[in-house]
């Protein structure tokens, strides 16, 4: 399956914020953002031109980044958000907050959505006790998530993730010690916090 390769602290940089891509390494100065608060390129620290289709687009490119989802599947996720009942952009988020890949970093349970991506390919966790290997994967309430007792390297992993989390969301339940979960409803707007301004999203993609 496609997935974006590109370096994540350049995605920061160029979404001039940041995007916590990395796990531990976001919270050092060590970070990119810290470094160097300028985009990338020979021409990051040029005058950028300002305008309703950039910031748009942007807010979009943050979106993606944020979640690890290319292009072609956030628009699916558009078109799907769009269909729903409710706010558009609030449905699109809420589609993305329950990815697989980032309801276990929510948990938790990974460092980052790149690492929990790379720990359910490879089989580490299950959803109602059947083994899940798609980040994509949506979770709703009711469903029971827990670790697989394959591989101890995995669960040293995942255990050592667990001691960076500051709290859970009041919609999931977590259980550090057995590495198991629970998904106790769909979030709210106010629980999901994607630095995200959604609503330029939907005006960008009602074009
Ligand atoms: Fe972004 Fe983390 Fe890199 Fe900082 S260290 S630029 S927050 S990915």
């Amino acid at each position: 399956m496609a997935r974006d390769t590109s370096p994540q602290c350049k995605q920061c940089r160029r979404e001039g914020q940041k995007l916590f891509l990395k796990g531990a390494r976001c919270l050092t100065p060590k970070c990119g953002i810290d470094r160097r608060a300028y985009p990338p390129g020979d021409h990051g620290r040029g005058r950028q031109k300002q305008s309703e289709y950039r910031l748009q687009l942007r807010e979009k490119q943050k979106a993606r980044r944020y979640y690890g989802v290319l292009e072609r599947q956030f628009r699916i996720y558009y078109e799907k958000a769009s269909r729903q009942d409710g706010v558009t952009g609030e449905n699109l988020l809420r589609l993305l907050e329950c990815r697989l890949d980032s309801v276990i970093t929510r948990l938790g349970f990974a460092a980052s959505r790149r690492q929990a991506r790379q720990l359910v390919q490879h089989g580490h966790w299950t959803v109602n006790g059947r083994r899940v290997d798609i980040p994509s994967f949506q979770v709703k309430p009711g469903d029971v998530i827990a670790a697989t007792a394959g591989s101890s390297a995995a669960a040293e992993v995942i255990r050592s993730a667990t001691e960076l989390i500051g709290q859970v969301p009041a919609w999931l339940q977590a259980d550090h010690d057995s590495l198991a979960a629970k998904v106790l409803r769909h979030p709210d707007r106010s629980e999901i916090s994607a630095p995200v301004e959604e609503q330029l999203i939907v005006e960008l993609y009602s074009k």
